[in-house]
């Protein structure tokens, strides 16, 4: 079946609480192996529109479209089944077991729930593609070690490893680089790039820092107050005047 080079279409989207119009009709398109990121000041939108997308919360209106199925409403477990994967938080990681052992079981779940489980059980078919996992991180070295002796920028790859490792169509990323140090934030921006080139897969990125994006998106949607004010490549966001001003405007950190 030939694959549509549109993965997720996110139409006119609201979502309320209360009185708060969180989002107030956003749309936008991901194509098919690229980078897109979602950025914002503090409180413009994007952790719900993630949470909306990743089937966390119901949307007030509009539709998410995910590989040409309407999966608007979809339970969270139901829509990463279908190949959306977002970062798990830390405590998804099982911290006393090892860094290995980690990405072996998210690995497996994948293999169960698609019905290879005739491969669940050959070693070398779980093995191979968690060492290429964690060598691509620079974990392999660390394989044994249980997860919590892992230092906090390490955790947060292993997270991204463990999204990976199910094979994901769609990997949603919500501030990878939070509470990195600046050169940890360098190097994980790089490698996300990389690995996303090397595996053609397609990210959606949010991020409040506009410079952690600018080196590896190939486009930006940049929310403001719940709504969408500029999208576009790298160069042109950086310098439209309506996004300096919410950022000037808006960013409280
Ligand atoms: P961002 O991720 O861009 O910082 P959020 O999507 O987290 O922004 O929040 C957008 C707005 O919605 C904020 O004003 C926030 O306080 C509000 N908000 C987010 N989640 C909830 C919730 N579960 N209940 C009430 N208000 C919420
Ligand atoms: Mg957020």
């Amino acid at each position: 079946m030939a694959r549509d080079s549109v993965v997720l279409r996110v139409d006119a989207v609201a979502k309320s609480f209360g009185a708060l119009a969180a989002l107030a009709g956003v749309s936008l398109t991901v194509r098919r192996s690229e980078v897109f990121a979602v950025i914002g000041p503090n409180g413009a939108g994007k952790s719900t529109l993630f949470n909306v997308v990743s089937g966390l919360h119901a949307p007030s209106a509009g539709r998410v479209v995910f590989e040409g199925a309407d999966i608007t409403g979809l339970p969270p477990e139901v829509i990463n089944r279908r190949g959306l994967a977002k970062t798990f938080q830390i405590t998804n990681i099982f911290p006393e077991i090892s860094v290995f052992e980690n990405v072996r079981v998210a690995r497996q779940s994948r293999a169960a729930v698609s019905g290879r489980l005739g491969s669940l059980w050959s070693l070398p078919d779980v093995e191979r593609p968690v060492m290429e996992l964690l060598e691509a991180f620079g974990l392999d070295e660390r394989r044994h070690q249980q997860a919590q002796h892992l230092s906090h920028g390490e955790q947060r790859y292993l997270e991204i490893c463990l999204a990976l490792a199910t094979e994901p169509t769609l990997l949603l990323l919500d501030e990878p680089t939070a509470g990195m140090t600046p050169g940890e934030t360098k190097e994980a921006t790089a490698l996300i790039r990389r690995i996303a080139q090397a595996r053609g897969l397609t990210v959606l990125l949010i991020e409040h820092d506009m410079s952690v994006v600018m080196g590896i998106s190939d486009r930006i949607a940049v929310l403001h107050f719940g709504q969408k004010i500029a999208e576009g490549p790298p160069e042109a966001i950086r310098s439209d005047p309506r996004v300096i001003d919410a950022y000037l405007g808006g960013a409280d950190d």
